[in-house]
């Protein structure tokens, strides 16, 4: 992907820290989509403080856990593969498996709605989780969504985040200042990690062309353009659900 291609899908796909977690305690299933239409991201994979709570995937007597999926019809065969890609990932490196719905109560429905966004962890029933035909599909993406499902956040809302990350606040685009917040994640001995598909593009939520975070304590440093999950993504999944 060329960086204008990525940059571009960074800002298709993701969701403020604070948008999600207001997702994530709705009750119905449509969600409050104030965000996901003009921006960014990459994400993170740090643990929502619901993983304490009960919104975690149940673990099989077999050691696994299974999510069970359900994948619209209105996808090409294309789109459709480039998403199971994504949910197989998981099973090369992680116990999860993501299965075909059958009659499970709860589950993940994989539809193209507007932007790319998912709730955070596991909610009950039926929940969406949007991969937009336009701007969404990618292996990235998916996994991207994928972990925020499976209860993981945006890595710049870590809770040790300002170690590592400068929020540039006269940067960001009036309003999206909250995309920033930092929640109490779980990072599971997890170290920070510029390379996660959870964190965010530099120019996330920009409001006026500039960078809105600066790595510390190398302000050169990429991050933000992961392409798939990085190795400290797949251990938190482990760690978290203690595959
Ligand atoms: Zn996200």
């Amino acid at each position: 992907m060329s960086a204008l291609r990525c940059v571009f899908v960074l800002l298709l796909f993701t969701l403020s820290c604070r948008a999600e977690r207001r997702r994530s305690v709705r009750k119905d299933s449509e969600p409050l989509v104030i965000d996901d239409i003009a921006f960014d991201s990459e994400l993170d994979r740090n643990a929502d403080p619901c993983t304490s709570r009960g919104c975690m995937w149940g673990k099989s007597s077999d050691g696994k856990v299974y999510v069970p999926y359900t994948i619209a019809g209105h996808y090409t065969s294309r789109e459709r593969s480039i998403i199971e890609r994504g949910l197989s990932s998981f099973s090369e490196s992680t116990c999860v498996r993501f299965i075909a719905r059958t009659n499970q109560r709860d589950y993940i429905n994989i539809q193209s709605d507007s932007g790319c966004y998912s709730y955070v962890g596991r909610r009950g029933y039926s929940q969406t989780v949007s991969l937009d035909k336009q701007g969404c599909i990618y292996h990235s993406t998916v996994q991207h969504e994928l972990l925020h499902a499976l209860g993981f956040n945006h890595e710049q809302c870590r809770s040790d985040r300002d170690q590592y990350i400068k929020v540039l606040w006269q940067n960001i685009q009036r309003g999206w200042e909250y995309a920033f917040d930092k929640i109490n994640t779980l990072n599971q001995d997890t170290p920070y990690d510029y390379n996660s598909v959870m964190q965010y593009h530099k120019y996330a939520f920009s409001g006026n062309n500039r960078p809105t975070m600066e790595p510390i304590p190398n302000a050169n440093v990429n991050f933000g353009q992961a392409t798939e999950m990085s190795k400290n993504d797949i251990l938190r999944v482990n760690r978290l659900y203690k595959c």
